[in-house]
């Protein structure tokens, strides 16, 4: 039982309101964010750890709206940019030197701070499902993009991501999201789009 700090005799009661506002431009309804109430003398008032749940659940109704957002317009949500991201084996730096976006682009993305451009949607998608795509973009690239050891974990990270796109609310599955691991160009191939630092991407770390 918490004290009322103003008046130093109320009891504070937590309570909690709903409210429709705006966060970074998208329109969001959120509920269950939190306030003490002092029965004495009826003051208001948010401690630290409710302004921290408190945020945390207007990022997450922020985040959840975007992403249906995206979905609507047929676009990858963050998450979903993140699976195609490890499916490659790159991190966000890499990805933003064979993609384009600018060095904090990709990490703007996955957090869906930034909503990337149809363009650079299709793009992801090709180098999603072209191995020889991907490759020919390492290439443009530069030099030598180290990437990470994948192997099954791209499957999981693909199959992951048929299930956050399941998921979704109001989501229309896009086409290349084939139930059964196959694509528009064939079975989705772990051995070809999940090289492990090997070949030309050997040692350049
Ligand atoms: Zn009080």
């Amino acid at each position: 039982m918490h004290i009322c700090p103003i008046c130093d005799e109320g009891i504070l009661q937590a309570r909690t309101y709903g409210r429709d506002m705006q966060h970074k431009g998208v329109n969001i309804s959120v509920e269950g964010l939190q306030y003490d109430y002092c029965l004495d003398c009826e003051a208001e008032m948010t401690s630290p750890v409710q302004l921290d749940q408190n945020a945390k659940i207007i990022r997450e109704a922020f985040i959840a709206e975007r992403a249906r957002v995206k979905c609507e317009q047929n676009l990858l949500t963050g998450t979903q940019i993140r699976r195609v991201r490890e499916q490659l084996g790159i991190t966000q730096k890499q990805a933003s030197k064979i993609f384009g976006g600018g060095p904090t682009a990709f990490a703007k993305y996955e957090a869906e701070d930034v909503v990337q451009s149809a363009g650079m949607d299709k793009l992801l998608r090709l180098a999603s499902e072209v191995p020889a795509a991907t490759e020919w973009l390492l290439d443009r690239a530069g030099e030598g993009i180290n990437r990470v050891h994948m192997e099954h974990e791209a499957l999981f990270a693909f199959q992951d991501l048929r299930a956050v796109a399941s998921s979704m609310h109001k989501m229309k599955l896009p086409d290349w999201f084939a139930e059964d691991g196959n694509t528009k160009h064939g079975k989705f191939d772990l051995s070809s789009v999940a090289c492990c630092n090997d070949g030309a991407y050997a040692d350049a770390a």
